[in-house]
């Protein structure tokens, strides 16, 4: 079993993108900026936000965080959404999901501009993808194909079974695992919570994703020998041992899966830091783009 390190290789990512940031800094050029809105004080969200505006930081990146109350209004995120689209200093942003339950989450995704949609969650950009052409891929999918990528695994022709079809992993990732070209060429089976027998599937996949949230879903017994085994889950499971008081746990049996996979990334250091590495990787293109 090889371990998938995603904690490695995004910081391998991060110094790339780095020495581009320094490139630009030292031709006298204007360096990314991201801008991150979040509203609210859900903790999850605060901490993923948090970990955004750092990696700003190590790269070199100029950020902005717009922090705003829950009781802020639909109407007064759209005006903070016009003016982020309007502000030539900012190349991308994201509005932390989710929002409070009296925003029009959907509203306020269609009110950001594709161009600065660094998030990759605008129609625009999904259908994009979905046509193959070139767009911001969200962040969570692409960081699983730059995993792959990087440590050279073949999903040519592979079995690859994705579980769970959310708008922001699941569905991107099977459509961007079935694509036409390198790197990709596999046939994807997309389970939900209305497949029968996911086991019967997951037994004969080469490649699982497992997006769903459920802590420790994915058990030995469901997957076949030599499997590569991708874990998105993050849940944040109570333990009053601990001092925050929960520990983060994904939707595979680490510890009993690993002895059958053939690759397989931990929780955390897994998926979670190449998400942020190519939330960085789209502001840089959006940067290029933008001049
Ligand atoms: P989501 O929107 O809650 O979607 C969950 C999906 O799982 C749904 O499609 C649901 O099916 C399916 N599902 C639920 N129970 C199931 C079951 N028993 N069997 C099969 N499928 C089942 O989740 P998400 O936003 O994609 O997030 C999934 C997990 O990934 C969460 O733990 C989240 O925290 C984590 N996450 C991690 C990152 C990262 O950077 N590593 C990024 C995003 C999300 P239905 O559609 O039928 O309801």
């Amino acid at each position: 079993m090889q371990l998938l390190d995603g904690k490695k290789t995004s910081n391998d990512i991060k110094d790339e993108i780095a020495a581009e940031v320094t490139k630009l800094r030292e031709a006298g050029e204007k360096v990314p900026h991201l801008a991150a809105v979040i509203v609210g004080n859900d903790g999850a969200s605060l901490t993923y936000v948090g970990s955004k505006v750092r990696a700003c930081k190590r790269v070199g990146f100029e950020s902005t965080l717009k922090q705003l109350p829950e009781s802020t209004t639909e109407e007064e995120l759209l005006e903070l959404v016009g003016q982020l689209n309007e502000n030539p200093e900012i190349d991308g942003y994201i509005v932390q999901l989710p929002l409070p339950a009296h925003i029009d989450e959907e509203k306020i995704l269609l009110a950001v501009h594709p161009d600065k949609d660094v998030d990759g969650f605008h129609p625009t950009n999904f259908g994009r993808m979905a046509l193959d052409m070139e767009t911001f891929i969200s962040a969570t999918p692409f960081g699983i194909m730059e995993l792959l990528r990087r440590y050279n695994i073949d999903t040519s022709g592979k079995h690859a079974v994705v579980i769970g079809r959310s708008h922001i992993v699941g569905r991107p990732i099977s459509i961007l695992l079935s694509q036409k070209g390198k790197g990709a060429n596999a046939t994807v089976t997309l389970t939900h919570s209305r497949t029968k027998d996911i086991k019967a599937l997951t037994l004969q996949a080469d490649i699982v994703v497992s997006a769903l949230g459920i802590p420790n879903f994915l058990k030995a017994d469901m997957v076949k020998e030599g499997a590569v085994i991708i874990d998105v889950g993050i849940t944040r499971v109570p333990d009053e041992s601990r001092e925050r008081g929960y520990y983060l746990c994904g939707d595979v049996d680490f510890e009993q899966v690993k002895e059958k996979a053939s690759y397989i990334t931990p929780v955390p250091g897994g998926v979670g830091p190449m998400t942020i590495a190519m939330l960085l990787k789209n502001t840089l293109l959006a940067r290029k783009r933008h001049h």
